[in-house]
């Protein structure tokens, strides 16, 4: 057991309905990453990536070692389709997935352009089906048989994603999954497409789809409840051994789990180690950022620049004792620093570190002296200090001092 968590009493532990399945525990990389960043991420409103810029991001992909890589839509066509065949092209370990609607021509051009894995998207709600594709659910059904029917007689790894699974009756959906494994599906993917599950709910529902299906399950969360990493786990609770992520948790709307957030959870809280390169995440989420026209949020969970912030006097103190005081893992571990921030909320320890860092032996009782004046001045900026003005501050502080002990001096000598 990891230190970040306490024993609980048997009674506590008896009513668990969030126990792993146990050949989780056993198989060290059970869970799959599938990452579709240069799908639904590039789907977000107001991002563009160029070519270019995906193949880096399918080979920093790569490197950080997820299982697939949803590379984008091959129907969009030009350049679209291009990058598609280039990035299947790029001999990765990652198996490379298009992206098709149940559409027979699309499938055979998906397959054409040398991808290992295609996924086939159908809505299954009736909101979906009888508004978007005016269509109804035996259509959904006939559709989705010949389109995997021929996929898999091109042999490639078939996905079946269910487009809007969270409010689609029950009873269909599994008649939907029914028809996909009959055609030799390999997964079926359980989209929360507008992101309205919650965990409890998302559990018994896909524990119910592995139960009556046999099919592996993937979990497609979004995050406009900020639910999509919870959701996912909770899938993985009930037995699914995908998950479709995006870096940073770039996608439609809120955003889909994020890949950083969705592995660390993973290893940290579930206990499950996946063969991922975390010590990469920043890095990537970096660049997808950057591409993408976004900034990383300082408060973003797992990467962002006050994970590894400390400025509240109490905390800092802790971090520097020992950091797992108020840290659950080292910043190395996903490639950024420990920052102790001086501030509004330092304490007298923080400063006489801070300085020691550039080489300034000061007291602690100095430094309690010091303190007044440095609340001061982050109060009248509305920040944080930079070491520069810190330094400053002590400048000031010590030519105080000497002035008042030559007045002294002076004094005495009058
Ligand atoms: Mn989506």
């Amino acid at each position: 057991m990891k230190d970040i968590k306490a024993p609980i009493t048997e009674e506590v532990a008896d009513q668990m309905v969030w126990e792993l399945p146990i050949e989780s525990k056993l198989k060290k990389t059970h869970i799959k990453i599938d990452d579709t960043t240069l799908r639904d991420g590039e789907q977000t409103a107001g991002v563009v990536f160029s070519n270019d810029e995906k193949i880096n991001i399918a080979r920093m992909l790569d490197e950080v070692g997820v299982d697939q890589i949803e590379a984008g839509i091959p129907a969009m066509g030009g350049s679209e389709r291009e990058v598609i065949e280039e990035i299947a092209h790029m001999g990765l370990d990652a198996s490379v997935l298009a992206w098709n609607r149940a559409n027979l021509d699309e499938i055979k051009d998906s397959i054409d352009l040398g991808v290992d894995a295609i996924a086939i998207s159908l809505a299954t709600s009736d909101i979906h089906i009888e508004t978007k594709l005016q269509k109804d659910r035996q259509w959904v059904l006939d559709s989705i048989r010949k389109a995997v029917e021929l996929a898999k007689s091109h042999d490639v790894y078939v996905s079946v994603n269910a487009e809007d699974a969270s409010r689609t009756e029950l009873g269909f959906l599994l008649e939907y999954a029914a028809v996909a494994k009959e055609e030799g599906a390999d997964r079926i993917r359980f989209c929360d497409t507008i992101g309205t599950m919650e965990p409890f709910r998302i559990y018994s529902i896909v524990k119910h789809l592995i139960e009556e299906t046999g099919l592996e399950v993937e979990m497609h969360t979004h995050n406009d409840f900020g639910m999509a990493v919870a959701n996912a786990i909770a899938g993985i609770h009930a037995g699914a051994t995908w998950v479709n992520v995006t870096v940073g948790g770039l996608g439609e709307r809120a955003g889909n789990a994020a890949l950083e957030e969705v592995v660390m959870a993973l290893k940290y809280l579930e206990d499950i180690e996946v063969d991922i390169d975390t010590k990469q995440f920043y890095e990537i989420t970096d660049y997808v950022m950057r591409a993408a026209g976004r900034t990383i949020p300082a408060w973003k969970p797992i990467v962002g620049s006050n994970m590894f912030a400390h400025e509240s006097g109490i905390h800092a103190d802790g971090v520097i004792k020992n950091p797992k005081t108020y840290e659950v893992f080292s910043p190395d571990e996903v490639g950024l620093e420990r920052q102790i921030v001086v501030g509004k909320h330092s304490g007298s320890k923080t400063i006489e570190l801070k300085l020691a860092e550039f080489g300034i032996p000061i007291s602690r009782e100095e430094a309690a002296e010091l303190l007044p004046a440095v609340r001061a001045k982050a109060v009248l900026l509305n920040r944080s200090l930079f070491d520069k003005e810190l330094v400053k501050l002590y400048q000031n502080f010590i030519a105080e001092k000497e002035a008042v002990a030559e007045a002294a001096v002076e004094k005495a000598v009058i």
